[in-house]
């Protein structure tokens, strides 16, 4: 029974006309990957590489984080991993870096804000990963809390030139669609990038204006919010149109409506905790295109995240 189990787990995420979904996991060191692929994941989707610096008191250095990233790739057999470039402040404090105190860390230099602010952690991070990427495997490189375009071209510049300085092979480069003004304007930016991955957590928070960490609105901090599900379909929409794919790494792909739905709309790559990939998987096998996008003009149409979830009658749909 075991063995047939590993085998089902790890069977893609076929739809039953077909369409196949990539399930990869979100992991954050080179020794939760076997877990991922015994869960089924075929890569990691999202590796939230600012663990590295909040599980120890001090700052890894450019060959540390080069023998973490190493580690991963290797991990991973030549599965896809991609690498998110730091994303601290908001939620992701780092107490070692003696950031200046702000208001609303939430609305402050977080991500790729501090990124362009800090070259000092900037460059050494991507030196790291230039330099695994040149070792071999296959390596993307993601940019958290992207609001605008020239934050893009300012961080693929920087790319570019230590890229150029290693003599290292390109890597694709994608964003996080994660600020409700990114999935605005998703056309303009899909022009620069290779994908974008929907970071659904803070997507929600910004679309909705709730903090993401008050337990009082826990219960309406719901990433099926009608809301939050058109800013998905633009951010889709704008991919298409310059023929990029585009992922989901919140909380919300690793909930088997939550993944029809968002399969429906579109999205191609699902990436979520190891233990939520099975039910995944189970539920899409057990549905099709045609029956998801229906379910998605619904959902739509919805008035309320209560109704949107209302619309699920278990597997099927
Ligand atoms: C997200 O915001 O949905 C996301 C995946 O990133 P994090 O949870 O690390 O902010
Ligand atoms: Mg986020």
């Amino acid at each position: 029974k075991r063995a047939t189990e590993e085998a089902e787990r790890g069977r893609p995420a076929t739809l039953r006309d077909g369409h196949e979904i990539a399930i990869a996991a979100n992991v954050n060191r080179p020794d939760q990957v076997p877990l991922a692929l015994q869960q089924g994941g075929e890569g990691v989707g999202l590796m939230r590489t600012e663990f590295l610096f909040l599980e120890r008191g001090d700052t890894p250095t450019e060959d540390e984080q080069y023998e973490t990233y190493r580690g991963m790739i290797d991990a991973l057999e030549g599965r896809p991993l991609i690498v998110r470039a730091l994303d601290i402040g908001g939620d992701k404090q780092v107490a070692h870096l003696k950031l200046p105190h702000e208001e609303n860390p939430f609305l402050g230099v977080r991500g790729a804000r501090l990124l362009l602010r800090r070259p000092d952690l900037l460059d050494p991070q991507l030196r790291a990963l230039y330099r695994a990427a040149k070792v071999g495997g296959d390596l993307s490189i993601m940019f958290p809390m992207i609001t605008s375009v020239h934050e893009v071209t300012a961080l693929k510049a920087r790319c570019e030139a230590i890229r150029a300085e290693l003599d290292a092979p390109t890597v694709p480069v994608g964003i996080m669609i994660e600020v409700p003004a990114a999935a605005i304007n998703a056309d303009l930016l899909a022009a620069h990038v290779d994908f974008f991955s929907i970071g659904t957590n803070d997507l929600t928070q910004y679309a909705l204006a709730i903090d993401r960490q008050n337990p009082d609105l826990a219960g309406d901090a719901d990433s099926l919010h009608p809301a939050v599900l058109r800013l998905i379909r633009m951010t889709v929409a704008g991919a298409k149109l310059h023929g990029r794919w585009v992922g989901v790494c919140g909380g919300i792909a690793g909930d088997p409506f939550g993944a029809a739905l968002l399969t429906g709309l579109g999205v191609g790559e699902l990436s979520m905790t190891p233990r939520d990939i099975p039910a995944v998987k189970a539920r899409l096998r057990g549905t099709d295109m045609a029956t998801l996008q229906a379910l998605v003009e619904r959902a739509l149409a919805a008035e309320s995240a209560a109704e949107v979830r209302a619309l699920d009658t278990g597997a099927g749909a």
